[in-house]
């Protein structure tokens, strides 16, 4: 479906009662800014096309100095930060400077590959990363009965979301995991494999894997809505064959060099050592842009895209949709709400 041509003023989009409940539900979040942080140079496994293990950023060194984390922490709250998201390589090695964090910026999410659990006194969300069913993840990241750890460890945790990321290999395992997840009333959201710059492994889309994914994501959403936190214009917006800064013109300092407004003003990414590069800082720095299509990218970039969406009620219910399913998936004690837009919109061109 494509953009309706009548022209609507945003009073007469948000007149229709659903969305206008929406739009108030999810403007009350306008005030999250991000930074991320990598919290060690270290991990318990090594995946392939592991986008942390891509460029410079992994040689830093690691600075395991509680003061100097505090006052890190404390000077990210001071310019505004609102929303911590602590990464690469593994946040879970470090879990006494995870707590500073948390006891700093009381808003959240860590990164971990879930096979050490993280104390619940960080209550922040956590995204577990799944790659496949247990053989898969044996043969990709080298750890066996990954899935069990991962659902063990994180039983009737309600921090916990699984982030499935979708390879060319391992799409009808999908269906596998998220039975599984269900079946153990855990939550789900779906990632895309993003190739690290210079990457030439196997695991990059193609136009057939992105459609056969496209077909295995919403079929997933339709079967199981308790589980699945994602939205038909997720689907479109991640395997749309334009990857995400085509689509929607990255924000991120590292493709933006605005500092006049949001994301190209306030982000950050800092690394092991405390120090933070503009040229690099983005969300998930050392990826390809032309291949990037991952899913934190796309919290901030379609996000950030409001007023393109705001052009008629399919289109920006679309919108509403992937930004109730982005805090579903982020904020603790956000709770996903019905999806208004079930039909594949095209997404709207830069004015
Ligand atoms: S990798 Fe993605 S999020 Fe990072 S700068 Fe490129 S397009 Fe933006």
């Amino acid at each position: 479906m494509s953009a309706q041509h009548q022209q609507y003023k945003f009073s007469e989009i948000i007149a229709d009662p659903r969305i206008r409940e929406r739009w108030e539900k999810v403007r009350r979040y306008f005030f999250l800014r991000e930074s991320t942080y990598d919290m060690s140079n270290r991990c318990n496994i090594r995946c392939e096309g592991c986008y942390y293990f891509a460029g410079e950023k992994q040689f830093a060194i690691e600075n395991s100095d509680e003061n100097s984390w505090r006052r890190l922490f404390q000077s990210e709250k001071e310019r505004g930060i609102t929303f911590a998201v602590l990464a690469g390589a593994e946040p879970s090695l470090v879990p006494h400077l995870c707590k500073i964090c948390y006891q700093t910026i009381p808003l959240g999410a860590i990164a971990s590959n879930g096979l050490k659990p993280i104390s619940r006194e960080i209550d922040y969300r956590i995204h577990i990363s799944v790659w496949g069913n247990d053989r898969t993840s044996e043969t990709i990241r080298k750890a066996p009965n990954m899935l069990a750890r991962q659902i063990a460890n994180y039983k009737d945790d309600p921090r916990a979301v699984f982030v499935y990321t979708f390879t060319p290999e391992n799409i009808d395992e999908a269906r596998q995991v998220t039975k599984l997840l269900t079946d153990n009333g855990r939550q789900i959201t779906f990632n895309m494999f993003s190739a690290p710059v210079g990457y030439q492994g196997h695991l990059r889309h193609t136009s057939e894997t992105l459609k056969k994914t496209r077909e295995v994501m919403s079929e997933l959403l339709r079967d199981y809505p308790q589980t699945v936190l994602f939205s038909t214009y997720n689907i479109v917006a991640h395997t749309e064959k334009s990857a995400l800064h085509e689509l929607f013109s990255c924000s991120y300092p590292r493709m933006n060099s605005s500092m006049d407004v949001g994301l190209g003003r306030t982000f950050r990414q800092y690394r092991t050592d405390l120090q933070w590069d503009r040229e690099a800082a983005c969300c998930v720095p050392d990826t390809d842009c032309d291949d990037c299509r991952h899913y934190a990218a796309g919290s901030a970039l379609v996000t950030a895209r409001m007023y393109r969406h705001a052009i008629d009620p399919v289109t920006f219910s679309a919108w509403l949709d992937y930004v109730d399913t982005y805090l579903a998936v982020w904020v603790r004690g956000y709770d996903k709400g019905v999806n208004l837009c079930n039909t594949f919109i095209t997404p709207p061109p830069k004015n």
